[in-house]
């Protein structure tokens, strides 16, 4: 039995990649390397250069490779982007899922796990936000992802599949060993940039407004490791195997910190005070996105061991150190 992984060389799937080899399961890699790098992926794993909506192509690694489970990384995740080219981000997400899917079932491949998003609850009401709150995304982006989410909830119905949607909120770090880390060129994310700012990459980094209705004004995210992340994905393969029914979580610790607080921790883990410039709000930024994180702590039973933001930091500084001598 052997598990495929999408986006396999990209930031999440290739720590999902490693915690697999940790407990030896057997798992083949499908990445295009538009945004993936191949030299995130060990050398012991089988890898396959192509294209998820190639179904010749993924019928015969399902055959070759006796594929009972796909988790499916492989998208695109830039928010912004989404909103100039929204027909990339219904390719990407949607259409090419679909192609997967239908090769999956065409397979006879019984699980799936799909890496969806906190977007979808566009700017939640309640916060924390729950998994049976209003599914409003601001962005192609988040619309790509639900729209998929729903193809799945349609198809497990239909055929003898289950899967699990995983909604992430922020993910942050890297690898606790230094094996992978995020390396996408130009980030945007918080933790990422502030690292960047701290090694001096960077000449200094801005905080987007802080005017919000929070403690200090500025936004508030739930910030997930992201080998916590990889963890919940095998808490969610091993539900399957053991024939749960097909469900969708929250990924995230139920809590969360302000830009503030991000910029304090990135000074204080680097000890670099680096220049921060205030700047106005940034558009489409909510003020508090939070997971209500009860259901997958209580069906997955999966259970956080980086929960706490200087280790975040502590990783993914470590991480971009590290690219950024080779
Ligand atoms: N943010 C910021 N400066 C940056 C990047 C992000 O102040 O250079 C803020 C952003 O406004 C939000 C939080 O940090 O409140 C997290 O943003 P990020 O882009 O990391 O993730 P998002 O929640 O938008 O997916």
């Amino acid at each position: 039995m052997t598990i495929l992984v999408t986006g396999g060389a990209g930031y999440i799937g290739s720590h999902m990649v490693l915690k697999l080899l940790e407990v030896s399961q057997a798992v083949v890699v499908l990445d295009n390397l538009t945004t993936g790098f191949r030299a995130q992926v060990p050398a012991e794993v089988p890898f396959i250069e192509g294209n998820v909506n190639d179904a010749a192509l993924v019928a015969k690694i399902i055959s070759e490779h006796n594929i009972e489970a796909v988790i499916h990384f492989a998208g695109s995740i830039i928010v912004p982007e989404s909103v100039e080219n929204p027909l990339k981000y219904y390719a990407n997400n949607t259409a090419n899922s679909r192609a997967l899917i239908e090769a999956c079932v065409a397979g006879g491949v019984k699980h799936f796990i799909f890496s969806s998003t906190a977007a979808v609850y566009g700017d939640p009401a309640v916060v924390p936000v729950c998994e049976d709150s209003d599914l409003k995304p601001l962005s192609p982006y988040g619309t790509s992802k639900l729209m998929t989410e729903m193809m799945l909830h349609d198809v497990a119905a239909a055929h003898d599949f289950n899967f699990v949607a995983l909604r992430y909120f922020n993910v942050a770090g890297a690898d606790p060993q230094g094996r992978t880390g995020q390396s996408t060129a130009n980030a945007t994310h918080l933790i990422k940039v502030a690292c960047q700012a701290a090694l001096g990459l960077r000449p200094s980094m801005s905080i987007f407004g802080d005017d919000y209705d929070t403690p200090d004004g500025t936004g508030l995210r739930d910030y997930i490791h992201v080998s916590d992340l990889a963890d919940a994905h095998y808490c969610a393969i091993k539900y399957l195997q053991g024939g749960g029914d097909s469900q969708i979580f929250n990924c995230g610790y139920g809590h969360g910190y302000s830009v503030h607080e991000v910029v304090a921790s990135v000074k204080r883990v680097s000890g670099v005070d680096f220049k921060v410039v205030m700047e106005p709000r940034r558009a489409g930024d909510s003020p508090k996105v939070i997971a209500e994180n009860s259901r997958i702590l209580d069906v997955l039973k999966w259970q956080a061991s980086y929960d706490d933001l200087d280790v975040i930091v502590a990783h993914a500084l470590a991480w971009e150190k590290k690219i950024h001598q080779e």
